[in-house]
């Protein structure tokens, strides 16, 4: 048994989700034809309340979309200083929008308006023009912290008022709502575009869709295009996603469970220095000086278990779909043995 906790994007589709994307008929979907893309992208745009979608082979293309339809070159996005369109998306921004970046530290990653009043640039030409912010929503390099609807109301309400966009990277909203209770439905009148995955806890193989403003919906499909991520026959993989929104959204909060669980343990552990609070669905902890993270990962990869180096001292480790209450007994139990 191989227990695979580096990402939640590792899933296999289960039985029911293959049969799904067996049964879907399909089409052409650059000629706008394939009738279960078109339903998945109805539906998100419905059920985050905006209105259209545009369905895309990867969270990294839906977020880099949504900077480009909102910026001009030369412009300025204020994100957090660990936001994945800015650390994990290869460089992306500057070479995609061409823009720059205001890194703030944010709140574990979370953003205020306090912290960011005085990073709009004022109108003058020796700075760039500030544009949009980008919130994140779980922040992953913060293990999954999350903002609720009380704290985005205030950024969107500021963001207007500085005439500036949101984006939301929502790569995993589905678990910042299952701790916050908010609807999905209450999120489009914040954001100008918002990215979710298909493939992490959702589980579906492939696939990101970003919902926005009519407006934004065409350019969005233009650089869909351009950037080569315009596809076919979709529908099979467009049919994962609304199984996966119909059938894996509820049961989240088991992964959320499983990985406070991982986090006790580990926070009992000789040589474990510290861990991030454990909101959601990702765990990310300090070994201690004496203890790499390579040496780490030697010893539970003899026993089957795999976690991603997240950082010269820390390990990430992210539950999902495919990790049961058997392989979280079996990680517990290796982790509570392990000497070094
Ligand atoms: C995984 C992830 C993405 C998108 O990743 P892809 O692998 O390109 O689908 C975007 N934002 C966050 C916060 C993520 O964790």
């Amino acid at each position: 048994m191989i227990i695979d906790l580096r990402s939640d994007t590792v899933t296999r589709p289960t039985p029911a989700m293959m049969q799904a994307m067996m049964q879907a008929s399909v089409g052409d979907d650059v000629f706008g034809e394939d009738p279960t893309v078109n339903a998945l992208e109805e539906k998100c745009a419905s059920l985050l309340g905006m209105e259209a979608a545009v369905f895309c082979p990867s969270g990294t293309m839906t977020n880099q979309i949504g900077i480009k339809v909102l910026t001009q070159p030369y412009e300025e996005v204020i994100c957090y200083r660990g936001a994945h369109i800015y650390k994990y998306e290869g460089g992306g921004l500057a070479g995609n929008s061409l823009v720059s970046v205001r890194l703030l530290a944010g709140d574990r990653g979370r953003l205020s308006v306090d912290e960011m009043a005085a990073q709009v640039n004022a109108d003058d030409q020796h700075y760039p023009r500030t544009s949009v912010i980008a919130l994140e929503n779980t922040v992953v390099r913060e293990a999954g912290s999350y903002y609720t609807l009380r704290d985005i109301a205030p950024i969107s309400a500021f963001a207007r008022s500085k005439k500036l966009l949101l984006h939301l990277d929502g790569a995993r909203l589905f678990n910042a709502l299952a701790v916050t209770g908010d609807h999905a439905r209450d999120y489009g009148k914040y954001f100008d575009t918002i990215s979710i995955c298909l493939s992490k806890g959702l589980g579906a193989p492939v696939g990101s869709v970003l919902a926005c403003k009519k407006e934004f919906a065409k350019k969005a499909r233009r650089m869909r295009k351009a950037w080569g991520g315009a596809w076919r026959q979709a529908g099979f993989l467009a049919a994962a996603g609304l199984y996966a929104l119909e059938h894996h959204v509820a049961r989240l909060t088991e992964d959320h469970q499983r990985a406070k669980k991982l986090a006790d343990c580990l926070r009992q552990q000789p040589y474990v220095a510290s861990v991030m609070p454990t909101d959601t669905n990702i765990v990310i902890f300090e070994l201690i000086p004496s203890v790499t993270p390579a040496a780490f990962l030697e010893k539970i990869n003899a026993h089957g278990i795999k976690a991603l180096v997240f950082s010269a001292t820390e390990i990430r480790l992210v539950t999902h779909l495919d990790f049961d209450d058997a392989m979280l007994q079996k990680t517990v139990d290796v982790f509570s043995t392990l000497r070094f």
